[in-house]
């Protein structure tokens, strides 16, 4: 079918990005068409997007899961192919009709289907942060390699984008100082440390400013998603971790900056919705209608900053460290997160063990070379069953 449209799978689809990328999509028909989506095991949700959308593939990453949408998607879409697993999520990653892949998964399971969509060449609009902490110096090799166009969804990282100059390989040719990386703060920026003890999971996932994922908004309350997305600019720019400032920002109007030798800072301001991010991904070099309300600064007044408390919120701390010692570090930092973040979403730590127990399995754990896939992921399953003796051991 050679419709002269951009065909774009959408790894992630049911998650909040998914959703916020096919709401863009469904703005420009015109431009886009939905070659492909995929979800881990929301059926009912992933069913509900391939009426909307119409993809030639659908695939869940539970088999069980892929075997109930293709029941129902063969009376209800028989024309749809119904996909598995991770091969099914590699190979719709890859497909030649789809020139753009949303790389939308959360966590550790999105760096083998985001990396083959990398290896296939195409545009890859990265939101799954935690693909580039795993592996981000083998990503990056891999980007320049097939010749994939990388382009930042993360709203700082896509900020950032936006305040270099197009054409620039190094922070240093281009006269950039620093990289001013904004952070709300969270709900729990004014918290005190005896308190956060107490913090419960719903307590967590309501973000002042931002509707996120349940994983990522608990990343926004112990800022662990700060210290990812600084590991995350640090393989992006191509920057050394003392050059990425975090900065406080209270309203999350100002999505980040960057700073020049001449004394100039730019910054990308905008309402916080995530769909500026995706459309600019999209359209880049040009810009399209987002869907997002334009920003009154009337009505914002005022702009805050303040200086992050590494001691109320020591993942920042240990991100930044997983950085500086290298290798498999921030791979295993990562991997203890996403475990002590589920067990505490599970009710079975406290928020304030989640940091105690990446510093613990970031000791248990020696970080090595960071040459192979192969050793990344030996090292994030390794992370994993570290932490999970460490949740035993303070349950
Ligand atoms: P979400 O939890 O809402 O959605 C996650 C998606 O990944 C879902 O479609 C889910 O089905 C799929 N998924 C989960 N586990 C999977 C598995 N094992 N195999 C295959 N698919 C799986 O998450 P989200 O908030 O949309 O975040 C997605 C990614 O984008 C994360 O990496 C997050 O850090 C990043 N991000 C999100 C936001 C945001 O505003 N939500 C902003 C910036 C970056
Ligand atoms: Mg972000």
């Amino acid at each position: 079918m050679s419709s002269g449209l951009i065909g774009v799978t959408v790894l992630g689809a049911t998650g909040s990005i998914g959703a916020s990328t096919l709401d863009v999509l469904a703005r420009h028909a015109d431009r886009y068409r939905v070659v492909a989506l995929t979800a881990n095991a929301d059926v009912e949700r992933l069913h509900d997007q391939c009426l909307a959308h119409r993809p030639e593939y659908a695939v869940m990453a539970d088999e069980q899961a892929a075997q109930r949408l293709c029941e129902r998607l063969r009376i209800t879409a028989p024309d749809i192919q119904v996909l598995a697993g991770m091969e099914g999520l590699e190979s719709v990653a890859a497909l030649p009709q789809a020139g753009y892949v949303m790389a939308a998964i959360v966590g550790a399971a999105g760096l083998l289907p985001t990396l083959a969509a990398v290896r296939a060449g195409k545009r890859v609009m990265l939101a799954n942060k935690e693909a580039l902490v795993m592996a981000g110096r083998i990503f990056m090799d891999e980007v320049r390699r097939n010749n994939a166009e990388l382009l930042p969804v993360d709203s700082e990282h896509n900020a950032i984008f936006q305040c270099l100059p197009s054409q620039s390989f190094s922070l240093d040719a281009a006269g950039v100082r620093r990289i001013l990386l904004t952070a709300s703060g969270g709900p729990f920026r004014t918290v005190s440390l005896s308190e956060l003890q107490y913090v419960t999971p719903d307590q967590a996932c309501a973000h002042p400013n931002w509707v996120m994922g349940r994983k990522i908004s608990v990343d926004s309350a112990t800022m662990m998603n700060k210290g990812l997305e600084v590991i995350e600019a640090c393989w992006l720019f191509n920057a050394a971790p003392d050059k990425i400032q975090v900065i406080l920002h209270p309203q999350s109007v100002i999505h980040s900056m960057v700073e020049y030798q001449d004394g100039s800072i730019l910054a990308q301001l905008g309402s916080p919705d995530m769909r500026t991010p995706i459309a600019y991904a999209l359209a880049w070099p040009e810009r399209i209608s987002s869907g997002v309300e334009p920003l009154s600064l009337f009505d914002v007044a005022r702009l805050d900053f303040e200086r992050p408390d590494m001691k109320r919120f020591p993942c920042l701390r240990l991100a930044y460290e997983a950085m500086e010692a290298g290798g498999t570090a921030t791979a295993i930092l990562n991997a203890a997160n996403e475990v002590a973040v589920a067990s505490f979403l599970a009710g079975r730590i406290p928020f304030t063990s989640i940091p105690e127990v990446i510093e613990a399995v970031l000791s248990d754990v020696t970080a090595q070379d960071a040459v192979t896939l192969e050793i990344i992921l030996a090292d994030d399953a390794r992370a994993r069953e570290a932490a999970a003796r460490r949740i035993q051991g303070t349950a």
